[in-house]
C-alpha cells in the first residue's frame, strides 16, 4: 500500500507497484525452487547431416505447483539478476551429467553429446572450474560428451579471463559452443581467439531463411566463416523441411529445432530420434 513506500520515493504508481510485488514473490518461488525439486531438464535433438541424432541440448523447465509451467524467459533473467542461477546453473549441470551417465550405460545412447546452457554469471564465479570438475567425478560423466553453450554476454569485456578458463575446462575433456551467434556485436573480434569448438547459428536468422535475402546472405557467411575457422556449425530454429533443405545445401554440419523434435523427456527424445526425418 501507498504508506509503506519507502520515504525517498517520489511518486507512486500503482502499475510499477504491482509489477516490483509479482517480481518480489517471483524471486521467493524461485529460491525455493531447488530445493521443492521443481525443476526438470528436457532434451532437444541435434541431428547431422543425413538427419541421425547425434545428441540434444538440455532446456530447463520449472513445474511451479500453483504457476504451472514457467517458461525460462520468465525466470532466467531474474536468476541472473538475482543470482540465483548460480545454484540453478549447478543443479543443471549435475542433472545433465547424470543423463549422460544414463547414456553411456546404453549402446544405442553412448554416442550423443548433451549441450548445456551457462549464464555469464555462472561461468564466470571463480569457482567454476572446481565446480564442473566436481561434478564431472561425482557423476563419472564423460567429459567427451559434454559441451557448454557460451553467449557473447560471457566474453564481452572478459575476453582474456574467458579464454583462460576455457582452456581450463577443455583440459578436462568437454566442448564449447557459442550459442545464438550473430546477435552480439562483436562476435569477429574475438571469434578467432576463443577455443571454440561449435558456433550455433541464431533462431533469428533461420526463421524466414527461405524468403529474406539478407538472412540467406547471414547465414552463409556464418557456415563459410564456421569452414573457414574450422568450426562445427549448427543451426537451430529449424522449424521445416525447406529450412532444413537450404541449410544443408549450404554445408551446415548440425541441426536443432521443432522439424526434428521438440523439447522433451529425455525417454521421448531418444524413442523419438529412432525415427530419422527424411529429406
Ligand atoms: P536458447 O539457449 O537459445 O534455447 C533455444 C530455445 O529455442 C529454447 O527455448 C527452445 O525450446 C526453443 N526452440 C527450439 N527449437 C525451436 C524452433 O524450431 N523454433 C522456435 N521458435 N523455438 C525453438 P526455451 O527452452 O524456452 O529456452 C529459452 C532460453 O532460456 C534459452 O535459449 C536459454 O537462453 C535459456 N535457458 C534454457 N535452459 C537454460 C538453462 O538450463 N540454463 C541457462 N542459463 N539458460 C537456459
Ligand atoms: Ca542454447
Ligand atoms: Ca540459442
Ligand atoms: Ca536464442
Amino acid at each position: 500500500a501507498k504508506q509503506s513506500r519507502p520515504s525517498g520515493m517520489r511518486f507512486y504508481d500503482p502499475a510499477v507497484q504491482a509489477e516490483l510485488e509479482a517480481k518480489t514473490e517471483l524471486e521467493h518461488d524461485l529460491r525455493l525452487a531447488i530445493e521443492r525439486q521443481e525443476f526438470v531438464l528436457v532434451y532437444q535433438t541435434q541431428v547431422g547431416s543425413e538427419g541421425q541424432a547425434i545428441g540434444a541440448e538440455a532446456l530447463i523447465r520449472w513445474r511451479h505447483p500453483c504457476r504451472g509451467s514457467v517458461s525460462p524467459g520468465e525466470f532466467i533473467p531474474l536468476a541472473e539478476e538475482t543470482g540465483l542461477i548460480v545454484p540453478i546453473g549447478d543443479w543443471v549441470l549435475e542433472a545433465a551429467c547424470q543423463q549422460l551417465v544414463v547414456w553411456a550405460n546404453d549402446e544405442s545412447t553412448r554416442h550423443l553429446t548433451l549441450a548445456v546452457n551457462v549464464s555469464a554469471k555462472q561461468f564466470q564465479q571463480p569457482d567454476f572450474v572446481v565446480t564442473v570438475s566436481n561434478i564431472l567425478s561425482q557423476t563419472g560423466a564423460p567429459a567427451q560428451r559434454l559441451k557448454l553453450e557460451l553467449t557473447e554476454s560471457t566474453v564481452i569485456g572478459k575476453v582474456d579471463d574467458t579464454i583462460a578458463r576455457m582452456h581450463q575446462l577443455k583440459a578436462l575433456g568437454l566442448s564449447f559452443a557459442m550459442d545464438d551467434f550473430g546477435t552480439g556485436y562483436s562476435s569477429l573480434q574475438y571469434l578467432k581467439r576463443l577455443p571454440l569448438d561449435q558456433i550455433k547459428i541464431d533462431q533469428s536468422f533461420v526463421r524466414d531463411l527461405h524468403h529474406d535475402p539478407d538472412d540467406m546472405a547471414i547465414v552463409q557467411t556464418i557456415i563459410a566463416m564456421g569452414h573457414s575457422l574450422g568450426l562445427n556449425v549448427i543451426a537451430e530454429g529449424v522449424e521445416t523441411l525447406a529450412h532444413w533443405r537450404y541449410l544443408h545445401d549450404h554445408q551446415c554440419h548440425a541441426y536443432q529445432g521443432y522439424y526434428f523434435c521438440k523439447p522433451v523427456s529425455a525417454s521421448d527424445m531418444v524413442r523419438q530420434s529412432l525415427v530419422p526425418p527424411r529429406m
